[in-house]
This record gives structure tokens, sequence and C-alpha cells, in this order.
């Protein structure tokens, strides 16, 4: 019989597992939070992903569940497993993906390479990580951020103080203000039995705090640090017990270490690159691995592959279809994706994805077509 693997939330992540789905002959369906998202061309129920009764009777029509993003309460999530669904990944790896705290915790326990970090709840224990790690810190909401909202850096305890309140006696993230060279990330993919199939490390570039470029494999990366950037991915998705795409985000760090900021348990923005530049997407990936089946290889299919972002379209506010058009006209080596959003500014809308012998060619033939949305 056909499996379906239902999809929690209609972004464009759960709209870009459809195409590798209908060629391994899967279905998909998607509970989306609304009517009209980018998912829309799956089959989709439109409900409220934090009602447990809502997404039960979501998951009793498919054979597996997996998340277009992070955010189902973990009540939910165990009321399914409760009910004898496959979720993947489950919510016992998925909490360290849901609260910041909780992931530098179980990092810490497994021997993740990781920032210097602490809870605080004051700012008297503020104050002192602050004034121990040179007079600057970054502050973290432990949950809730996205995109670089519900991260600070600050000089002053009293930077603070509207976070202490809205986290209530609980605590908040500190971390080291990392002097980093450059952010990279490392994918995995996991499945329930255990087989596990590392991507190669990948440089990616922030503007903003969003995802602006990726070059994959990262450039000049040692094998050194290719094998232990690895190691730190397996290592993760073992020890915490990830199941599908695991994304781990790391700086590289001035002198040459590599730290772990933060983890996401889905196909993740630096992983848009494998559609067009590995043997096997990160989507296609992630539809195998919460399936349990066989995973298909990882290896990049050319010496550089560069991704770039098309964030909220024409400054113009012309129609965004006519753009995609130009910049397909004008690059026929560029691959570009569109995920059928309405263009708002700073909207994640699409991505354009080069691949080349060499990496100035890609990123050169990428740029110019994602040159018609800017
Ligand atoms: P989000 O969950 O919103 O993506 P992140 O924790 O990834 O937030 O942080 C967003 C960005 O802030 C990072 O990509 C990095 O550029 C910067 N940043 C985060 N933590 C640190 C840190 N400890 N030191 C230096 N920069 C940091």
């Amino acid at each position: 019989m056909t499996k379906r693997v239902g999809v929690i939330g209609g972004g464009q992540l759960a709209r870009m597992m459809i195409a590798p789905a209908s060629e391994l002959g899967v279905e998909i369906a998607v509970l989306a939070e609304q009517e009209g998202m980018s998912a829309r061309l799956a089959a989709t129920r439109v409900g409220d992903y934090a009602d447990v009764e809502t997404v039960r009777a979501f998951a009793r029509e498919v054979d597996v569940v997996t998340f277009d993003h992070e955010h189902v309460p973990q009540e939910v999530l165990r009321a399914l497993v409760a009910d004898g669904i496959a979720v993947h990944p489950g919510p016992d790896a998925l909490r360290f993906a849901q609260d910041k705290l909780v992931m530098r915790r179980r990092l810490a326990e497994v021997g993740a390479p990781q920032p210097d970090w602490a809870p605080v709840s004051t700012r008297d224990e503020l104050a002192e990580f602050i004034a121990d790690h040179g007079g600057r810190a970054v502050v973290k909401t432990p949950r809730g951020g996205y995109d670089g909202k519900g991260v600070r850096v600050v000089s002053s305890a009293d930077e603070a103080d509207d976070w202490f309140a809205a986290f209530a006696g609980e605590a908040i993230l500190v971390e080291e203000l990392v002097d980093f060279r450059r952010e990279l990330a490392q994918q995995v993919a996991r499945r329930p039995s255990g087989e596990m199939m590392p991507y190669v490390l990948v440089e990616t570039v922030q503007k903003d705090g969003v995802c602006a470029e990726v070059f994959a494999p990262a450039p000049q990366a040692s094998p050194r640090e290719l094998e232990v950037a690895a190691e730190i991915g397996t290592s993760i998705a073992e020890g915490l017990g990830v199941t599908g795409m695991l994304a781990v985000e790391l700086f590289e760090t001035t002198d040459g270490r590599l730290l772990v900021n933060e983890l996401a348990m889905r196909p993740h923005n630096s992983g848009h690159w494998t559609q067009d530049g590995s043997v096997t997407s990160q989507f296609e990936q992630h539809l195998r691995a919460v399936l349990d089946l066989p995973l298909g290889a990882p290896d990049p299919l050319a010496e550089a592959t560069c991704m770039i972002n098309i964030l909220g379209g024409p400054q113009d506010g012309s129609a965004i279809d006519g753009r995609f058009a130009a910049a397909m006209l004008d690059q026929p080596r560029a691959k570009i994706h569109t995920y059928g959003k309405d263009p708002r500014p700073g909207r994640k809308v699409g991505h354009v994805n080069a691949t080349s012998d060499e990496l100035d060619d890609a990123v050169y033939v990428a740029r110019a077509a994602a040159a018609h949305f800017g």
C-alpha cells in the first residue's frame, strides 16, 4: 500500500518534500496553519498544530508524522506516541531543538564542543557572566526565537530586563560572544534503525540574522575539519536520538575550532543546495529517513554549489512571477525554486542553486539570477 507521510506545518519545507515524495511513490498530507500556504500542492488539512485532537485526527490518516517546523508542543507529540503513532523526530529528540537551554545541557552531556554558556535568572547572574567574559555576551530566549529574533548582544545586564520579565522565574540562556571567522552547517540523516548519512560541511552566510547564501562544500575546509564536523554531526544525531534530517549550525572560531550554535531537526535552509548539488536531496533523504527506508548517497555532484535565498521579492511590489521568468531567461544554468508565497519584505519566497567546477562560477550564476529580485 502507498505510504503516507503527514507533515505538520504548511511552509516551503513541506512543499519541497512533495517532488521527491512523488518520485519515491509516497503520498504527502499536510496539516497547515491556514489556507493557501506554500505546501498547498499536497493534500492539505487546515488546523491548529497545538490542539491535540486536531493533530490526532490528522495523524490517524498517515503512516508517519514529521514536521516543517519545531513548534508542536511536547504534550501533543507525546499524545501521538502514546496512541502508537510513528513520530519522527520523536518528542525526546525534538525537545532539544525546541529549547536552547535544554539543548545546551544535553550537548554538554554528549561532549559536543560549545561556546561557554549558562542559565541565568537574574540581572546579577547575567552581570557576573558578562564580567567573566570580557564585558559582552549573547543573551537568548530559550524558546520562540527564529531568524535572529530572540538573540541579543549585550554589554550590560539591564539590557535583558524585558526577557527576564517575559520568562518570569525561568532561566534564559547566556553565551560567550564567539569571535568567529565564519558560520558553517553540518547535516546528517538518521533512520530509526540507526543508519546515518552525513552530508558535506557547508558555509552559511547570514544577513540580518537570516540565511542569505550557502557554499557547498565549505570553501578551504581542510580534510580534518570536514571529518571533525561530520563526527560532531553524527555524534549529536546518535546521542540525541534524532530521526530524519538534523542540521548542526556551527561557528568556526578565529583559532580554528568548531563550536555548536544550534540544532534543527528537519530539512534546513543550509541544505537547499542538495536539491541540485547532491545525489540525494535533503528532502528525499528526510522522507527516506522518517519512513525507515535505506538512505541515499549524500555525495556532492559538482565541485561547488552555491545557494542564494530570494527574500521578499522586488522592492517595487511588482508581480514576482515575471521576475522568476526573467531570471530563468538570463541564467539558464541557475536552478530557480519558488515557494508560491506572496512577497513581503524579508520573507523567504524562493532560492536559487547553481553548480559548477569552480565556486566563483557557481556564485556568479546564482547571484546573477537572484539579482533579478533585488
Ligand atoms: P535563531 O534561533 O534565531 O536562528 P541563533 O542562535 O542561530 O538564533 O543566532 C542567530 C545568529 O546570531 C547566529 O547565526 C550568529 O550570527 C549570531 N550568534 C548567535 N549566538 C552567538 C554567539 N554565542 N556568539 C556570536 N554570535 C552569535
